[in-house]
């Protein structure tokens, strides 16, 4: 507690505008509503029957670092290895991509640009290609048909890229449209390749189907409960106490589910002996009225549809 009110103090006194004084561990990020506030990110894994294997609660603003400690929770959680992995293009990055290539686990993850084909950028960067035929000289190949000869590595953001120069830039008709400088140069990032193997597989037939997949496992897990349970808060302070809450939370939603099953079966089973009880007794018993039967089997068909 002293430490709290020590650490509090700090803040006040600091020349930070904002300073976080309900939760410390709470960041400001952007909400999807467009407003700034304390949020926390929520991460959740599910198989198809929406049960959920995984789930946790983080600082980060973006989701691009949560995608191997997911895969890694549901693994630990199920003891199974992860096969396929599907998410939406928030955890689309170089980094991402080159972790499920080295696990072997299939990745369905658009990035931003999947599905633009830049028809009204005709210079951008993704008209220009590589020299398949001719790999030993790596060159791209521009939308004017010129070359562009590999120049030098760059490193940024911990990505490597590779950067081209390109060769006839300065007869080129059509440069004015293409660069202001005095030749194009297009930088592409050495794990390209595995974007390019993503999107093939995301603009199949096959990958289309199980992409449209995701979206009802897992958002209708946010949105039973969100707007069925109304869990828009977190009740508890502190990045542990939130995560202890969220897994409560989601225990709960598992076992809920878990219990519906077995409810949904017990009551077809229930149901479907006492519709064949009848036709025994009478079988057994023609003497017995059929109306009487009923009677007596009415209250528990209705108890079977209560509960
Ligand atoms: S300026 Fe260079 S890269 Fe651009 S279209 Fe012309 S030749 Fe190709």
């Amino acid at each position: 507690m002293q430490n709290k009110v020590v650490d509090v103090e700090q803040s006040l006194s600091s020349e930070d505008e904002k300073a976080n004084l309900t939760d410390r561990d709470a960041c400001f990020q952007k909400g999807k509503k467009g407003n700034f506030d304390l949020f926390y990110n929520v991460q959740v894994g599910c198989n198809e029957q929406q049960v959920i294997l995984h789930a946790s609660v983080c600082k980060d603003a973006n989701d691009r670092q949560q995608l191997q400690p997911g895969i890694e929770g549901v693994e630990k959680n199920t003891k199974q290895k992860v096969e396929k992995a599907i998410a939406d293009a928030g955890y689309s990055s170089f980094n991402n991509m080159e972790y499920l290539k080295k696990n072997g686990i299939e990745g369905f993850i658009p990035d931003q640009d999947l599905g633009k084909k830049f028809k009204d950028q005709p210079y951008h960067k993704f008209h220009f290609k590589e020299d398949k035929e001719d790999k030993e000289n790596d060159e791209l190949i521009c939308p004017a048909g010129k070359r562009l000869k590999y120049h030098r590595e760059s490193k940024e953001n911990k990505n490597t890229f590779k950067v081209y120069k390109g060769i006839s830039c300065d007869n080129c008709p059509v440069k004015s449209l293409c660069t202001k400088a005095k030749a194009r140069t297009v930088r592409i990032e050495v794990r390209e390749p595995l974007q390019e193997e993503m999107r093939e597989r995301l603009e199949s037939d096959e990958g289309k189907m199980i992409y449209k997949k995701r979206f009802h496992p897992v958002e209708s897990i946010f949105g039973h409960l969100k707007f069925n349970l109304g869990y828009y808060h977190f009740l508890l302070r502190g990045l542990d106490k939130v995560n202890a809450e969220f897994y409560l939370m989601c225990l709960t939603y598992n076992l809920a589910k878990l219990f519906k099953k077995t409810a949904i079966l017990i009551r077809f089973t229930a149901i479907s002996s006492l519709m064949m009880h009848p036709i025994v007794k009478l079988y057994c018993y023609p003497s017995l009225s059929k109306n009487f039967l009923y009677v007596i089997l009415l209250p528990f068909v209705m108890l079977l549809h209560i509960v």
